[in-house]
């Protein structure tokens, strides 16, 4: 820590990470797969860390978003199976495979396309079919009057030449909000999923090793989705529903109070003068601001934990740094800590406060903000 000169950091506890990867294996039917999501940097948190730990503990595979991403993985000595889950230019179809990459494909077009070129290659490309089941995203579509060609065109590409489908998914749009308008969403979703693998495996007599669609949501809301594999992200840094299932936060997002002032009331505080102090205030001035990660959309709506207490956070956050009230905190000092979200201060009212989710917060926070892993 003393070469970090105590500006702003976010600690990264690697004991949270490897608990809550056993506390979601718990709750997993015999058998069940676990790929952890490590794309965005592991969500800020570090994405060759907590892949060499999810190595370390026995998971079964990784998910990315890009192939720049499972590069950094591989040549960070990660060994284990990576899936792509986003597009990969046909191009780079001998990349994949020279490093025993798993490509998603998304429709008939690309999978022609990928086959292609490993003909041309001599080699044979790992690859996962992705169904779209609502998300209107990536996948293929098989949603009623397109089921008998969604179908036609899984199977067709399956009979292409070095392709090895290893795998089938699809992904939930609404499985973490609770409502019953998403909760039918969610279970139609997933009729469909079985529904088209059923008469893929009916007509043409093929079974996918390894059936997921599993999100965060899925797994605290919708077990009976489990299937062969499950596919955590957010749940995995102890965020979302992770309380349900006694998780714990990994990253506590941390900066300093590095002066302190007195202003009378009446005094209006930073840009846009969207804050006048109503008291003689005790006014702390903190080492973060949003080119660190701090949503200034929660300027003046939040507050930080500071010696235990909630310290509101004052005016307009600035680049590099912000307000805060420390009138009721009298133990509050130079160098004190200030908990952004983390433990004890819960994202999710910083997220509310910003109009967003924690995930956003969590790859929100920039490399200017140095990791500090705990409990290696
Ligand atoms: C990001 C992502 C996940 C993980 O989502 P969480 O809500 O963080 O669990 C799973 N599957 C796909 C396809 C994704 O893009």
């Amino acid at each position: 820590m003393d070469d970090l000169m105590k500006r702003t950091w976010a600690e990264i506890d690697l004991d949270a990470i490897r608990h809550n990867y056993h506390a979601i294996r718990g709750v997993l039917p015999e058998g069940c797969r676990f790929l952890g999501v490590v794309k965005a940097d592991a969500y800020g948190h570090g994405a060759l860390r907590v892949s060499k730990l999810l190595q370390d503990e026995g998971a079964d595979y990784l998910a990315v978003s890009c192939l720049d991403e499972a590069m950094e993985l591989r040549r960070g000595g990660i060994t284990m199976p990576v899936l792509i889950l986003g597009h990969t230019p046909k191009e780079y179809t001998g990349m994949l495979i020279q490093n025993d990459l798993t490509q998603t494909a998304t429709c008939l077009a690309k999978a022609v396309e990928y086959s292609e070129e490993a003909v041309r290659l001599g080699k044979t490309l790992k690859l996962h079919i992705k169904l779209d089941t609502g998300m209107s995203r990536l996948g293929y579509l098989c949603e009623g009057e397109l089921f008998e060609e969604g179908v036609q065109n899984i199977i067709t590409s399956c009979g292409l030449p070095n392709l090895d489908f290893e795998g089938f998914y699809t992904h939930f749009a609404v499985s973490d909000e609770p409502d019953e308008e998403s909760q039918a969403y969610t279970r139609e979703q997933f009729r469909l999923f079985t529904a088209v693998l059923d008469a893929v495996e009916a007509r043409a007599g093929i079974r996918f090793p390894i059936r997921h669609c599993a999100n965060s949501g899925a797994v605290v809301s919708y077990p009976e989705t489990a299937m062969d594999m499950v596919r955590p992200g957010l749940l995995l840094y102890g965020y979302g529903d992770g309380g349900k299932l006694g998780l714990r936060p990994a990253m506590r997002l941390v900066t300093t109070v590095s002066t302190i002032k007195y202003h009378e009331a009446g005094t209006c505080v930073s840009y846009g003068r969207r804050f006048m102090t109503e008291r003689r205030t005790r006014m702390g001035v903190l080492a973060a601001g949003y080119a660190d990660g701090l949503p200034r959309l929660s300027s003046n709506r939040c507050s930080y934990r500071i010696e235990g207490k909630d310290a509101p956070q004052l005016g307009t956050i600035c680049m590099d740094m912000c307000m805060v009230d420390l009138t009721d905190i009298p133990e509050a000092e130079v160098g004190s800590e200030a908990e952004i979200f983390g433990p004890n201060n819960d994202i999710q009212a910083i997220s509310d406060a910003a109009q967003t989710i924690p995930y956003e917060l969590l790859c929100s926070v920039t490399k200017r903000v140095p990791r500090v892993y705990r409990n290696e």
